[in-house]
């Protein structure tokens, strides 16, 4: 049976890729909605070659651009952020990717759930902002929410048939660009080191979480949610080579990893063929080319957005959407050199201090949470 999915965010690395899988996989996968905030020029070459149904450019201000280059088609165009919202409803649509970088893709995403459309996630901003609510909606509207995250698909792949029986999780971190260093080293680091990540090609705010270690930390609140277990039976595992891509350890000690090389296109393979596995023609890991796997515990003073992040899954309420609001502005503005790199964990902590904490926050509650941080950690800068 054909799946007709939908991609917002078709433009970014994982967009890209989502679109790899499908052409590998074109008997089984269609597009049907593809988007994209302010790449017109590659999201006109993308409807050109897989001629979706709609297409929408969120910057409205391009809208012309895009619906000038798509005239000799049938691709509707729809330009602006509410149409992401819309988009994901149409009937045609059965399963939602969601490969927006961000808060912003937490809008769309409620919307595609109360559609009643499958998520295919990578967005984990989704789940650090409102992961309970996220949970609630899935529930309410029967939705299935697989992960996308590496990280996420190999505990998700290790826990199918066994569920319920986890002891501890285990997330592999590679470490970043600056795994080993000390504070004081990370002082004078620039964004062109911060941008050289080892192992993964992806977008640009990822690519900094993954240095300062705060996506390690996103990482853990998106397990939470999406596996049900707190703090404490969550572990990190540096682990350079990037092979393990994740582990869950049993009631009974034992364990189970998934390993593959480092490509994203094997977890937004998964995510869309599950529950059965498709073949593929991507490089195979051999063990020749790895004949060291290491393990090392993550330096939680160096990396001090890691402890921020299980300060605020243990806080719970609207925390979460505190750090990760104020670490979207922080990161946007060490990408524009305006501050540090060490200016990042210091402006979430004062978020993290100086907004109002929300015990169980509403949907509007994220809204102004977020807003508000947004604008507190912008005026510390
Ligand atoms: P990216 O920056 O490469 O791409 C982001 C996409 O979202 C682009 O298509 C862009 O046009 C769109 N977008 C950005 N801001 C938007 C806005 N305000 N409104 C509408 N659309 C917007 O990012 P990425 O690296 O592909 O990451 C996407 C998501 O996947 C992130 O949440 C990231 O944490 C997660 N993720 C990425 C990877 C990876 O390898 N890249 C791995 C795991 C998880
Ligand atoms: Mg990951």
């Amino acid at each position: 049976m054909q799946k007709n999915i939908a991609i917002l965010g078709s433009t970014g690395s994982i967009g890209t890729q989502t679109l790899d899988v499908v052409k590998a996989n074109s008997d089984k996968l269609t597009v049907e909605v593809l988007t994209s905030n302010t790449n017109a020029d590659l999201l006109i070459k993308q409807a050109q070659e897989f001629n979706p149904n709609a297409v929408v450019i969120a910057d409205d201000k391009q809208y012309h651009k895009v619906k000038d280059a798509l005239q000799n088609t049938d691709v509707k165009v729809y330009a602006g952020e509410d149409a992401l919202s819309q988009v994901v409803q149409m009937n045609t649509v059965d399963t939602v990717v969601t490969a927006i970088v961000g808060y912003a893709g937490l809008k769309p995403t409620i919307s595609a759930i109360k559609a009643k459309k499958a998520i295919a996630l990578a967005n984990k901003e989704t789940l650090v902002v409102a992961g309970e609510l996220i949970n609630k909606l899935c529930e309410e509207y029967s939705v299935p929410l697989i992960p996308i995250d590496s990280e996420h698909s190999a505990i998700f792949q290790c826990l199918v048939g066994e569920p319920d029986k986890i002891e501890k999780i285990i997330l592999t971190a590679s470490g970043g660009p600056f795994r080993g260093k000390s504070l004081q080293e990370l002082q004078s680091v620039t964004k062109a080191q911060a941008l050289k990540h080892p192992n993964w090609s992806m977008g640009a705010k990822i690519t900094i979480d993954s240095a300062t270690m705060m996506n390690k930390g996103l990482e853990v609140i998106e397990a939470k949610w999406l596996f049900g277990v707190p703090h404490s039976q969550i572990d990190i595992a540096v682990h350079p080579q990037s092979i393990v891509h994740s582990m869950v350890q049993f009631t009974d000690g034992s364990i189970k990893a998934q390993l593959g090389l480092p490509d994203m296109k094997l977890p937004i393979q998964y995510a869309l063929s599950f529950p059965d596995r498709w073949h593929n023609d991507f490089p195979r890991m051999s063990f020749a080319d790895y004949p060291q796997l290491t393990f090392e515990q993550p330096n939680f003073d160096t990396f001090q957005c890691l402890r921020l992040a299980y300060e605020a899954l243990d806080k719970g309420g609207n925390t979460s959407a505190i750090i990760n609001a104020a670490n979207e502005v922080a990161v946007s503005a060490f990408l524009q050199e305006q501050i540090h790199f060490l200016d990042i964990p210091k402006l979430i902590e004062k978020a993290m201090q100086g907004m109002d904490f929300v015990s169980s926050p509403t949907y509007e509650d994220y809204v102004a949470t977020d807003e508000e941080t947004r604008k507190f950690t912008k005026n510390l800068i």
